[in-house]
């Protein structure tokens, strides 16, 4: 069947990948394979902005990469690559940035948000960020990107870049990016505040053994207002039953739902019950996992040949920017 268009889509090399990674990002790649050519990045040149060591940069890699492909990439339809492997996205950076304004960097909040949160390292590479992520989208003759509504302005600038580069030189050499909004669930950590990240240690990993699984829902933050088992509880301000409407039967979340709610279910069953769907869930994924790993050698095969195919497209695409320049 003819595919709709091309997909890009990046993320920073984050090693093995949590469930707010999963549903948040990776299942969506899955499902975008039936109808899109898609396009998925590693993007390990981002991530040097903020780094503070490189030591684990290639084993976070392999193991984000072997996640997703456990997860359902698939390999031999979508191309699946490490950015720095296609050294053409930084050329076409450089080219980019000669059409982007300097007020309109500093001026985004995504900017500022990030001199907030690194004081000590505000790079160059932080400030010209959005244009190299310019560069990775338009490289590949993107059609789409899937964001969530959050993200929407970095194609919105994306977009503008393309205008420009493509007023200033009178071509249409480069495709201006259609953001896909998708929803992209916010999933909390097991500390039931913030946005589940490994940074804040309250994540809970897709790879993780059943038992380690068990242990972190067991520390998962319930109704604060429930101190005694006997205690009526609320489903709806608990992200416990939260995970359960994602991961467990209709008639078990009627049942969380009405049993909290007149303390005939505790929080501690309440969680096992929980735990066992979501290791009931992850089971495929883990084999897969187990399996693909086993196989010596393999995804870095599937990087390399990730990495020629997004080659072939990037050459062309510098071929066609070089000759818009005029560059002698
Ligand atoms: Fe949360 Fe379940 Fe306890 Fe209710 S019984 S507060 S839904 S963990």
């Amino acid at each position: 069947m003819a595919k709709k268009g091309r997909v890009f889509s990046g993320a920073r090399p984050t090693g093995r990948q949590h469930l707010g990674n999963y549903l948040g990002a990776i299942q969506n790649y899955v499902v975008l394979q039936d109808d899109f050519d898609c396009v998925y990045c590693i993007v390990d040149v981002h991530a040097l902005t903020t780094v503070e060591t490189t030591e684990n940069l290639k084993q976070n890699t392999t193991e984000m990469a072997l996640d997703w492909l456990a997860a359902g990439i698939r390999p031999e339809e979508s191309i699946l690559f490490i950015q720095s492997h296609v050294p053409e996205v930084m050329q076409l950076h450089t080219l980019l940035s000669m059409v982007t304004p300097l007020g309109k960097l500093t001026d985004l909040p995504t900017f500022k948000d990030m001199v907030r949160q690194h004081p000590d390292n505000v790079n160059y590479g932080l400030l010209g960020y959005p244009v190299l992520m310019t560069a990775d989208i338009v490289l590949y003759k993107t059609d789409v990107v899937p964001v969530g509504v959050d993200q929407a302005p970095h194609i919105e600038f994306a977009r503008e870049v393309v205008r420009s580069f493509n007023f200033r030189y009178n071509t249409k050499v480069l495709i201006e990016p259609q953001a896909k909004h998708t929803e992209v669930l916010k999933v909390l950590g097991i500390d039931g505040k913030e946005k589940m990240s490994k940074s804040l240690n309250n994540h809970i990993e897709l790879a993780a053994t059943p038992q380690e699984t068990q242990q972190r829902v067991m520390q998962m933050v319930t109704d604060p207002a429930r101190i005694k088992r006997t205690d009526p509880g609320n489903p709806d301000i608990c992200n416990v039953y939260t995970m359960h409407k994602i991961f467990s039967s209709p008639e078990e979340i009627e049942m969380v739902n009405r049993d909290c709610r007149t303390a005939a279910l505790g929080c501690v069953d309440c969680k096992k019950l929980l735990a066992k769907n979501l290791n009931n869930h992850l089971e495929p994924f883990r084999s897969k996992r187990a399996e693909l790993a086993s196989k010596q050698g393999y995804v870095e095969e599937v990087l390399d040949d990730g990495a020629k195919r997004a080659s072939a497209i990037a050459k062309k695409t510098m071929e066609e920017v070089r000759q818009a320049i005029q560059l002698p």
